[in-house]
């Protein structure tokens, strides 16, 4: 059974870059029969954003990839905007901890117009570094990301949060955060979800699961919400460092395959789980309208 021609094929979260593949990979994605990508912005040089300027340019070059890959694909695409958490810590050994942070802030708050001009759908990659950091810096991390939280919050939208792993404890902390903020938890995403967490584990929160093969056979009877995704990075100096961004469409064809009840479980992260989260109703590209 080819892939329903109604039904949207959605890779949550993937990053294109000027220097990297970009649109040739989008074009891939769609010959596979992927619809939709979700684009989170990242840094385009090796140099860490030092200014509010540096970010406005980032996040417009994100823009310029999504509307390249719109025009010139037909994949929509829906852009995910926000300074990366690690800027942080780098940005604080070159300019000091207080005007780091107090970038960061600001930069939030420029994601935040983004989201209120429609020009982005979410808040992200928001969240902590994955690695050990200093006493120092730690305060600085979760001041920015309770900043993001009260962004969010502003202009009701969601949170694309990058972490470490996370146990059912961190699912709880971030709900914590969430709810102190006015945030539902269920606007909450934890992109690079690399195991199943159930619903009891993980507080309201979504997963975005990395869609390996195993993970997505291990997941995908499961209620919703909860995503596919490749976090595809479009770097020529790191193939293979995360999946291919024709993953998802290859996976949802394998699933399709199985036949019309597997198929129709497809509908709980391309469909309801946009809905739920994004309050986006979406339609293939060919089903939709002028
Ligand atoms: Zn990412």
């Amino acid at each position: 059974m080819p892939l329903p021609r109604d039904l949207p094929i959605v890779d949550h979260h993937c990053h294109l870059s000027p220097s990297g593949e970009g649109v040739t990979a989008a074009r891939r994605f769609r010959a596979l029969g992927g619809t939709h990508l979700f684009l989170a912005t990242q840094n385009y040089t090796p140099k860490v954003p030092r200014s509010l300027d540096d970010y406005r340019a980032q996040f417009e070059t994100t823009e310029q990839l999504a509307r390249r890959v719109r025009e010139e694909t037909g994949v929509v695409v829906f852009p995910v905007v926000a300074p990366y958490p690690i800027d942080l810590v780098h940005a604080a050994a070159e300019i000091g901890g207080a005007a780091a942070t107090d970038l960061q802030v600001r930069a939030l708050d420029l994601a935040g117009t983004w989201v209120r001009e429609k020009r982005a759908v979410a808040l992200g990659e928001v969240g902590r570094p994955h690695f050990p950091i200093s006493d120092d810096l730690a305060p600085l991390v979760d001041r920015a990301l309770r900043h993001a939280f009260s962004v969010a919050h502003d202009v009701d939208c969601p949170l694309v949060i990058h972490s470490g792993e996370l146990d059912e404890e961190g699912f709880r902390e971030l709900a914590g955060l969430a709810r102190a903020a006015g945030v539902p938890a269920e606007r909450v995403v934890k992109h690079y979800a690399r195991e199943r967490v159930s619903a009891t584990e993980r507080a309201g929160v979504v997963p975005s699961y990395l869609a390996r093969r195993e993970l997505v056979r291990e997941v995908r009877e499961d209620p919703g919400p909860w995503f596919l995704e490749t976090d595809f990075l479009d770097d020529p100096a790191r193939p293979g460092a995360v999946l291919d961004l024709g993953t998802v469409p290859r996976r949802a064809l394998a699933i399709a395959e199985q036949g019309p009840e597997a198929t129709a479980r497809l509908v709980v992260p391309f469909v309801e789980s946009v809905a739920r989260v994004y309050g986006l109703e979406l339609r293939p590209p060919e089903a939709s309208g002028p």
